[in-house]
């Protein structure tokens, strides 16, 4: 397909209404305006989701599920609004099954603590893949080493593609928990969470699915996955920083032990003993970020009225169109070539150093990320120092795209 054909797949949304709702893309970088490539490092915010949160330290701010007055049962039921926003996203059973963390890597040492590591034995198994962010990697170490259990690896192709194969092999008895990225922050990698969990679920091995950056590019229904417990931060999903929830499966959170202790957490409390609430307030210890929890509302909002299936066909536009952009590009190899891929292109240029790149693109106004971006054996499987990586968000044009594109030939020619 050409240029221009792909180029004309873009009937999905109206670009430049999205585009006004994010007022940072109005800034200047070294005198070229804005190009915003790391929303797979962290999204920008929509004036909604930024207004929303002013709205509550303005207007009613107060402590939550405490308080009998006025403020207080405002920002209760805005924070529990939200939770019921978030679960019918995500096609929760019950907004019960939500829990609020800091984001992704607290709800995954959340599952490691109060799920995992009552049930563990030494040489019990747990299962992650080569392409996993180190927080779905080092909460699992750490138990291994405070349990004897083992960390398993499953490997990946060349493509970045799980093997499925050697995924079916490793999956035994031994196995207490199979931890699953959803989309690759590195790669870029859609993995089949859900035949996963077919097979996961054969051997009543429970899945955790690190979502983080599955629910800014597609629609994710918990049910329909079959997965166990899944993660997810508001900061990736053009919510909040210090925000984010896990959700798991009632009978799971039900038998769980609380994470940490405290306020909240608590239904009666004597010096003896104290009795613990049902979850979700089990797992809510002390005052929560309320503002960030009603922003991250404010930013499921924002994402329902574009709708998901049309953010994916956007995004998936900008990737076809960027991935045979690019490389045409003297020197451009693009890292991650699995078949379903979500908008992340990590790549390399020539042997120009990825922190040059990005330092050098940023002078042409244009963000994007580079390093091992929290994902060390992915990058060492490439046998890479670092990646430079351009990731895509709804606010993104064709005309980035180009403009990266344009900043990457300067950088190659000053290396010539
Ligand atoms: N998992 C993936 C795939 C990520 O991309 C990230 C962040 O980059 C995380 C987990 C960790 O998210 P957070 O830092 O919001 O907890």
């Amino acid at each position: 397909m050409g240029e221009s054909s792909l180029k004309a797949i873009n009937p999905v949304l109206d670009i430049e209404k999205i585009r006004s709702d994010f007022p940072v893309l109005n800034r200047k970088i070294h005198d070229s305006p804005l190009v915003y490539l790391d929303t797979a490092a962290s999204a920008q915010r929509p004036l909604k989701v930024i207004e929303t949160v002013v709205d509550f330290y303005r207007n009613y701010n107060a402590n939550i599920h405490r308080g009998v007055h006025t403020l207080s049962q405002e920002a209760t039921a805005a924070y529990e609004q939200s939770r019921e926003k978030i679960a019918r996203f995500i096609n929760a059973p019950s907004s019960q099954e939500v829990v609020f963390t800091r984001g992704t890597t607290e709800s995954i040492n959340l599952v490691a603590h109060s799920f995992l590591r009552p049930k563990l034995q030494p040489g019990d198994e747990i299962l992650i893949s080569w392409m996993e962010h180190h927080s779905n990697i080092v909460p699992w170490q750490l138990l291994c080493e405070e349990t004897g259990a083992v960390l398993k690896v499953i490997p990946m192709n060349q493509h970045g593609e799980l093997e499925m194969a050697a995924l079916e092999e490793m999956l035994t008895e031994r196995v207490k928990l199979l931890g699953i990225v959803h989309v690759s922050n590195a790669l870029g990698t859609i993995n089949p969470v859900e035949d996963i969990c077919t097979l996961a679920g054969r051997l009543g091995v429970p899945v955790l699915v690190d979502g983080a950056q599955a629910m800014p590019h597609q629609s994710v229904d918990v049910q329909t996955l079959g997965c166990d417990f899944y993660c997810f931060s508001g900061h990736k999903m053009y919510g909040p920083t210090g925000i984010g929830a896990l959700w798991g499966r009632s009978r799971h959170l039900h038998s769980m032990k609380p994470y940490q202790g405290g306020g909240e957490m608590i239904r009666h409390v004597t010096f003896e003993k104290s009795e613990f609430n049902e979850a979700p307030a089990k797992f809510e210890a002390g005052t929560p970020n309320i503002a960030g929890a009603i922003g991250m509302g404010a930013a499921v909002d924002y994402l329902r009225d574009i709708g998901m299936e049309n953010v994916a066909a956007y995004e998936a536009g900008l990737l076809a169109y960027g991935t045979e952009r690019l490389a045409k590009i003297d020197g451009f190899r693009m890292v991650g070539t699995a078949t379903k891929k979500a908008g992340v292109m990590s790549f390399v240029l020539a042997d120009i150093h990825a922190n040059d790149v990005g330092t050098l693109v940023d002078l042409h106004g244009v963000a994007i990320r580079t390093g091992h971006h929290c994902a060390m054996p992915v990058v060492q499987f490439y046998g890479l120092p670092a990646t430079a990586r351009a990731s895509l968000g709804i606010y993104n044009t064709f005309s980035d795209i180009d403009i990266l594109a344009d900043a990457l030939e300067k950088v190659t020619g000053m290396f010539a």
